[in-house]
């Protein structure tokens, strides 16, 4: 029970005990129930002090760690030209123990997706996290990791030229996001020469564009505006009817989107020099102190 809960239990009473209930004179059992109160009362009374007493001790002990859960403002990628109510930042906090173990219970062969999605829940605060871009989300979750973790994020990774199993240790503060613009959101076409405002996908939207059938079939639900036109369906058959060139940079604009936080880096091979690159993603090490 929390000291605020007792408090007010015995305030409750406290107060009813100052404006009795008018009891009738003859009525033994209401009496024995007010002394019993009272004495209750009395023991919760008693018993503050030394719970404000455990609650000091665990506040000494915690005080460096309460610094540490505090909450870390991060700007996201999208510099909210993406959120309607123009989120520019969020708030992170590490994980707690009760998160680690949520995600200890990822059950083996599941993509432990919902997990993830209820992790950023518990830790995002200033955004719905379901709405974001899988660009913020991925800047998100790399910074979650690093306040809860740690900096160092451990890769392995085997040479593509000689196989050469090298150790590599990725720190996730150097990591850099390109913020987007918005320019990359309203642009001319080449061929058509017609201005469009495009909208980019969010998490939840993953779905749309899971193979490239449904990339290409999906493509017109996030065009706003071409030219003058909103209507959809006057984009969607735009979008069949212009030229490979216009697709192609819609394509790039819409599903490639240049911001967010790099994805891969580079690393010469221990054993044959070859330029490795990596890419940068969940592995096993992503949930573990490094
Ligand atoms: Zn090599």
């Amino acid at each position: 029970m929390t000291e605020d809960s007792i408090i007010d239990l015995v305030q409750q009473h406290r107060s009813q005990g100052g404006d009795p209930p008018p009891a009738e004179p003859n009525n033994p059992s209401q009496d024995m129930q007010n002394a019993a109160m009272m004495r209750k009362a009395q023991v919760m009374s008693e018993n503050i002090p030394e719970d404000s007493a455990i609650e000091e001790a665990l506040e000494g002990l915690l005080t460096h760690v309460k610094n540490k859960m505090a909450w870390t403002v991060v700007q996201l990628p999208s510099r909210g030209l993406l959120y309607e109510d123009g989120t520019t930042e969020v708030k992170l906090r590490p994980f707690t123990f009760a998160d680690e173990k949520m995600l200890k219970s990822i059950p083996v062969n599941s993509d432990g997706l919902q997990v993830i999605d209820k992790l950023l829940e518990n830790c995002v605060e200033g955004v719905d996290t379901h709405q974001l871009t899988p660009a913020d989300r991925l800047y998100v979750l790399f910074r979650l990791r690093g306040i809860s973790y740690g900096d160092d994020y451990k890769i392995t990774h085997d040479c593509l030229n000689c196989g050469h199993s090298s150790e590599l240790t990725l720190g996730i503060s150097t990591l850099t996001a390109t913020p987007l613009t918005q320019e990359h959101m309203l642009f001319v076409l080449p061929d058509s020469e017609q201005e469009v405002e495009i909208k980019l996908p969010r998490t939840q939207d993953e779905n749309l564009f899971s193979s490239n059938e449904m990339l290409m079939q999906n493509m017109h639900m996030f065009i706003r505006r071409v030219g003058a036109v909103a209507d959809p369906l006057v984009i969607e058959a735009f979008v069949q009817k212009t030229t490979v060139r216009d697709i192609d940079t819609l394509r790039r604009h819409i599903y490639m989107p240049d911001y967010g936080m790099e994805t891969h880096f580079f690393y010469s091979c221990n054993g044959c020099a070859h330029k490795n690159r990596v890419e940068i993603g969940l592995n096993e090490n992503f949930f573990t102190a490094s």
